[in-house]
């Protein structure tokens, strides 16, 4: 299995980490080039998701993730990558992809708020969740999982190939929500080979 991890912008080393820790292959991907290489999954780090979304375009990257994602390419999208994955922005907003169904609120948490860490459930397990100026989200779609709720609000759902949340995995000693996705797409491997 290999995961390509988007790096144009944000904190994609601390994923690159992650994916050390679980023995899992990856691969940078930095310009329209490296999409040629064959990948079973692929993370969207935390960042700037204006930024991204400007750079994927920039480097003439947009339309083929896009076009993967949507054929069932398994993706993970933290905080911006959330927001880049999201159907709806609520306010001005026009860097998401709109591939899942979810409606999100960006910089959900305010200004002064902004960062936090607490511990609540992923998929039942509790873990530490550290979120940076997060997004969280308002509203989900039928299909869409909800894996972590903190103070009533979504932030981790998944939805068939895509799982998305608003805190950061990357950045604590967590292996959970990591482990997850690459079960993600262990589950389809494990469905072909029938
Ligand atoms: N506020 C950022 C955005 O809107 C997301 C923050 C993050 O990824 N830590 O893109």
């Amino acid at each position: 299995m290999k995961i390509g991890v988007l790096a144009l912008q944000g904190a994609f080393i601390e994923h690159e980490k992650k994916l050390e820790k679980l023995n899992v292959e990856y691969v940078e991907l930095r310009n329209k080039e490296d999409l040629k290489i064959e990948i079973d999954g692929l993370i969207i780090p935390g960042g700037e998701s204006t930024v991204i979304s400007k750079l994927l375009k920039e480097f003439d990257m947009y339309d083929t993730i896009y076009g993967r994602i949507k054929n069932g390419l398994f993706v993970f999208g933290t905080c911006a990558g959330l927001i880049l994955l999201a159907k709806e922005i609520i306010g001005k907003d026009n860097h998401n992809m709109g591939l899942m169904d979810i409606v999100v609120k960006r910089n959900a948490y305010g200004r002064q708020l902004g960062s936090f860490i607490t511990k609540e459930k992923f998929n039942n397990k509790m873990i530490d969740m550290v979120f940076i100026r997060g997004p969280y989200i308002d509203n989900v779609g039928k299909d869409v999982s909800i894996l972590s709720l903190v103070d009533n609000k979504i932030v981790a759902a998944r939805e068939k190939n895509m799982l998305v949340t608003s805190f950061h995995p990357e950045l604590t000693d967590e292996l959970e929500v990591h482990k997850y996705f690459i079960e993600m797409i262990g589950e389809k491997n494990d469905k072909s080979g029938n």
